[in-house]
């Protein structure tokens, strides 16, 4: 069966240009350096440089080093480099592969020895990408993820099919890691992709950590009839109301929409649509209507855990229905025990 689901990618415009500079907001401290590591660092001076260089993951927004770790005690044996943006409109992460490729091969495999990985390979999404990749780079360690949506969980999915346990690590990161490894230099900017119906040229940006929202939206002349703004991903992300927040290393993408989306509901037709889509192999269907009960029975609830929070389900389904909050409720329900 093939799970995930096709979505409309938009990604082309953003893509043909370079990535821009933003020019530093006023009041930005300057970026920071420590001293790099002597030498060829073992797996713990690596660690402690992703610590000194407070480099974070961007796709999971977690700090770098604490992934790591966490890698290394889950016994990670492969990993990868996400240079694949799943959802529609983000090319960050292609962006950042495509300008910095050697720092993200060797800031990967610097993650790989932290985390103690015997192999490491870089994500893309499709042949095209591999090409463009090899074309700059012809040693570098490519796998093809794949465009169905969400294409992270189902690449890990089939390659953890083969043996072995696989995680990834952000390309950015990874080539934040690099730069802290050789330089001592801290993280302190994130490439994002400015993108949607309310951006004139859709293009990817690099802009300094902390700099207000607003600066990077000026500066792509975002239209003054938006009404939506998302963060950190087009499908799961989060509606920014506030323009003065500032950019962190998870924003990963901004997109403006001239008219939000606008979601009707109806019951459920038994089309099975969501449970075939769903990486984790959850019927959200059941869960669903185990969850419209006043007292929901926790048998039924019971896999709700393993949920990846992809929305997937809700995306696919003719109805409209929220699938994905829904199991996401059930799965805190299931977490504190706390059914009533
Ligand atoms: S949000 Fe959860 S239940 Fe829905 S498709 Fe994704 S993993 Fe499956
Ligand atoms: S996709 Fe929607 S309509 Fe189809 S089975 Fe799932 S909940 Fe029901």
């Amino acid at each position: 069966m093939q799970r995930g689901i096709k979505l409309e990618q938009h990604k082309a415009e953003s893509l043909l240009h370079p990535v821009q500079e933003l020019p530093d907001a006023a009041g930005l401290p300057p970026p920071k350096f420590f001293r790099a590591p002597k030498g060829r660092p073992d797996w713990e001076a690596v660690l402690r440089a992703a610590e000194e260089a407070e480099i974070t993951d961007e796709f999971e927004d977690v700090p770098l080093a604490e992934k790591l770790r966490r890698m290394r005690r889950a016994g990670v044996s492969l990993a990868l480099a996400c240079c694949v943006d799943e959802d529609p409109y983000t090319t960050s992460a292609m962006a950042a592969l495509r300008e910095q490729t050697d720092g993200v091969i060797a800031g990967l495999a610097l993650a790989a020895r932290a985390c103690g990985a015997k192999k490491s390979e870089i994500a893309v999404a499709d042949r095209r990408e591999k090409k463009e990749i090899l074309r700059r780079s012809p040693e570098a360690k490519l796998v093809v993820a794949g465009t169905r949506y969400p294409a992270r969980a189902l690449l890990r999915r089939s390659l953890q099919a083969e043996g072995g346990k696989a995680a990834f690590v952000g390309a950015q990161a990874c080539a934040a890691l690099a730069a802290a490894v050789s330089r001592g230099e801290a993280q302190h900017d994130a490439i994002v992709t400015v993108a949607g119906s309310g951006v004139e040229i859709p293009r990817n940006v690099r802009v300094r950590i902390g700099t207000p929202l607003r600066h990077l939206l000026d500066f792509c002349g975002v239209h003054e009839r938006t009404r939506l703004i998302v963060t950190g991903s087009s499908v799961t992300g989060r509606a920014v109301t506030d323009p003065s927040v500032p950019v962190t290393a998870a924003t990963r993408c901004v997109i403006a929409m001239l008219r939000p989306p606008r979601y009707k509901t109806y019951a459920c037709i038994g089309c099975g649509r969501c449970s075939r889509a769903c990486p984790r192999g959850i019927v959200p269907w059941r869960i669903y209507q185990e969850m419209e009960r006043s007292r929901p029975d926790p048998l039924k609830l019971l896999n709700a855990r393993s949920c990846i929070d992809c929305a997937s389900c809700s995306m696919i389904c003719p109805s409209g229905l929220d699938l994905a909050a829904a199991v996401k409720r059930a799965a805190a329900i299931m977490e504190s025990g706390d059914l009533h």
